[in-house]
């Protein structure tokens, strides 16, 4: 049977296993899915055993991700090159490796086809500049918002990955501008908390002047962690949405590169949703 897997430590609470199986058999594919958890420094070793045991690819989730881009060097795609992250590695032939970053795709993908909200010619806030906030930047960008604004609790990591994509933001004809959290404007159409601020239990790293009446308010977190967040949005008049389909998504869009075949990720969206409701998944 073909193997994958998630790299990462911790790695216990991953649901990619349950949602690649449901991939799997929707899309009659043959495969298995592991955790695997992988020591603190021993990174590139875990993934020369894994290819060594038959892996054909992996996902690779924190704190691996910038040392997955490092790893692979001039094997990563544009995307990824980008980030300078990666979560997706697909093993070739003679050794080759394609290192691919789908986390923003899959966000782009969660708001546009899941969400059904439009982000082209939209006034964007992206929250965080860690390595969620630059998986997310390029993607976004293509999707041609009028603006895109990043902010940062630390200015100077914003202005940095803003600095690094201004020529992507060029390209697309996107005004991006990096600023910190007090210089924001008031009214977005669309926020997203790319931070890791709900796990210390706070609602916003933002303030709600952010956000336009009826703005989509996304945390990249889901679970518990994020309901603060999704209170806070919806309290302020905003349509709220947790990462669990950039989750779906982004594992849809690793699925497709290994596979070859795009899996049904708004199904398997609900479904995950509803087992996780009813404590299955
Ligand atoms: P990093 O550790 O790389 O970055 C953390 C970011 O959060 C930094 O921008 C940091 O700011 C900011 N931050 C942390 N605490 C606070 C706070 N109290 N107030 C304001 N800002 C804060 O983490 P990641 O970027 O990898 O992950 C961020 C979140 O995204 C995680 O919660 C993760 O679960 C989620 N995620 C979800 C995915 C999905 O598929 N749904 C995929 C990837 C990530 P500073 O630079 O100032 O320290």
């Amino acid at each position: 049977m073909d193997r994958y897997g998630v790299m990462g430590n911790p790695v216990a609470h991953s649901r990619s296993p349950w949602i690649h199986h449901r991939f799997a058999q929707l899309t009659g594919q043959d495969l298995r899915y592991e955790r695997l958890l992988v020591p603190l420094d021993g990174f590139a070793r875990a993934v020369q055993d894994w290819r060594e045991q038959g892996g054909l690819g992996c996902n690779v989730t924190v704190p691996f991700k910038f040392e997955a881009a490092a790893l692979a060097g001039a094997q990563l795609t544009e995307r990824a090159q980008l980030a300078g992250a990666c979560n997706t590695l697909c093993f070739e032939a003679e050794g080759g490796l394609r290192a691919d970053n789908t986390d923003g795709i899959g966000l782009v993908r969660d708001i546009t086809l899941q969400a059904g909200v439009v982000l082209a010619g939209r006034r964007v806030l992206l929250v965080g500049a860690g390595g969620a906030g630059a998986g997310v930047l390029g993607p976004l960008l293509q999707a041609q918002p009028a603006s895109l604004t990043l902010t940062n609790r630390s200015p100077a990591k914003a202005d940095a990955l803003a600095a690094r994509h201004a020529p992507v933001a060029r390209r697309h004809g996107v005004l991006l501008r990096a600023c910190g959290i007090d210089a924001l404007d008031r009214g977005y159409d669309i926020v997203i908390n790319a931070t890791a601020s709900s796990l210390g239990g706070a609602d916003s790293p933002v303030p709600a002047s952010v956000l336009r009446e009826g703005a989509l308010a996304c945390d990249l977190m889901y679970g518990p962690s994020a309901q603060p967040f999704l209170d806070w949005a919806a309290r302020h008049g905003a349509v709220p949405r947790d990462g669990l389909g950039m989750l779906v998504e982004q594992a849809a869009e690793s699925f497709a590169l290994w596979r070859g075949v795009r899996p049904p990720a708004g199904q398997v969206l609900r479904e995950l949703r509803a087992a996780l409701a009813a404590g299955t998944a």
